[in-house]
């Protein structure tokens, strides 16, 4: 497959859209009646917030979540204004003009952003939408519970701030029976008896995959419509992405030599190496240095030696000699190898691979549920 529509670059990242719109489906049906959304910040993960967006915009999504201002206009270049686009860090000071001529709303997390926002609408003279972030137990970002009664009892802060949005965030969401989840939902409840009437929102892909107690009015997932399952029983998420590298040498070695850097792979008898034009600088983590692997036709294929910086090497020997050659293309995230087992032996988590992947990648969209096909080259 890769070969073919890959002509002019050594590393494919094919995403699926029609399988993000079919986990964002899975996932509505899961909430029943609470509104999916979905956090498309980091650019969608590193999948392209425009194009994911704009797939999610045609399933019926209305309620974007990015981190940053400069991704909310980005967003809402590419989708138009007919979306609401929460920014979940909330505003730096000197950003509010921006924020308020652009209709984003601001999740407020501390007394300064609220202050700020305060000012900004008094200098408008009407109302500013707004979300207000409660920390329920997570230690991150928001306000006391406590507060939100204050807030509310404030005659001013009602005719400054039109509140659209009660949020909290779940520091074990993804661990069903942790205690703190139970504990941050209580938290959140006393915040919400003050504000009746606001919506509410507390759960992420994790969440979503709790209780429908932690849904709520609006539910906030990011890494599940990526396809990667918030805990193993999610099962019913597909896989978004593949990710293929091109062979750019094959080269056999003898017993005694050392290969890459430092030379921390010494062939202990002859092996078939293939150097990938993939590295660490394609977010392929250092960290599978003589642990990780590629694959073909089914076949592990183990990384041998250093990952460099554009390029890493693995060994082939298992193949039938005439099975690969130089050009073409091998798995390094796909139908063999998961980005959650990727993630796994590079000691840290799917997000981290998924939001590293990209810079200098082609990536392709496809839609299997539409009969189109097209390819774009690296985006920015
Ligand atoms: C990133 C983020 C999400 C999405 O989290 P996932 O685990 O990817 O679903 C939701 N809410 C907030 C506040 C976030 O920062």
């Amino acid at each position: 497959m890769a070969t073919t529509i890959c002509p002019s670059y050594s590393i494919c990242l094919t995403i699926d859209l029609g399988a993000i719109r079919a986990n964002y489906r899975a996932i509505a049906e899961r909430i029943a009646s609470a509104e999916c959304g979905a956090v498309v910040k980091a650019d969608a993960y590193g999948l392209g917030a425009a194009k994911v967006a704009s797939a999610l915009l045609a399933e019926g999504c209305r309620t974007f979540f990015v981190a940053q201002l400069a991704e909310a206009v980005a967003l809402q270049d590419a989708i138009g204004t007919g979306s609401t686009i929460f920014i979940l860090n909330g505003l730096d000071p000197g950003c509010e003009a921006m924020c308020a001529s652009r209709g984003f709303i601001p999740v407020l997390n501390s007394l300064s952003q609220i202050e700020h926002w305060r000012a900004t609408a008094r200098q408008h003279g009407i109302p500013l939408p707004a979300a207000l972030q409660v920390d329920s137990g997570m230690s991150r970002l928001g306000i006391d519970p406590e507060i939100a009664g204050t807030l509310a009892a404030d005659r001013s802060f009602k005719r400054e701030i039109s509140l659209r949005l009660l949020m909290t965030h779940l520091a074990c969401s993804d661990e069903p029976a942790h205690p703190a989840n139970a504990a941050q939902l209580a938290r959140f409840q006393t915040a919400r008896s003050y504000m009746p009437g606001v919506p509410a929102s507390a759960a992420n892909s994790g969440g979503s995959f709790l209780s429908p107690d932690f849904h709520f009015d609006v539910v906030r997932p990011g890494i599940a419509l990526f396809g990667v399952p918030p805990r193993p029983d999610a099962s019913v998420l597909q896989p978004v992405v593949r990710l293929a590298a091109r062979i750019l040498q094959i080269r056999d070695v003898t017993a005694g030599e050392g290969v890459g850097y430092g030379h921390d792979y010494i062939a202990r008898e002859p092996r078939r190496l293939a150097t990938l034009g993939i590295g660490y600088a394609d977010g392929w983590p250092r960290h599978l240095s003589d642990a990780g692997a590629a694959w073909h036709n089914g076949m592990r294929l183990p990384i041998a030696g250093r990952i460099s910086m554009d390029s890493l090497t693995i060994d082939i020997s298992a193949l039938p000699a005439d099975a690969i050659s130089e050009g073409d293309f091998v798995e390094l995230v796909g139908p063999s190898q998961s980005l959650e087992q990727v993630a796994g032996e590079a000691g840290t988590i799917a997000y981290e691979i998924l939001t590293r992947l990209g810079r200098r990648h082609q990536r392709i969209y496809i839609d299997r549920d539409r009969t189109e096909n097209s390819a774009s080259g690296v985006s920015p």
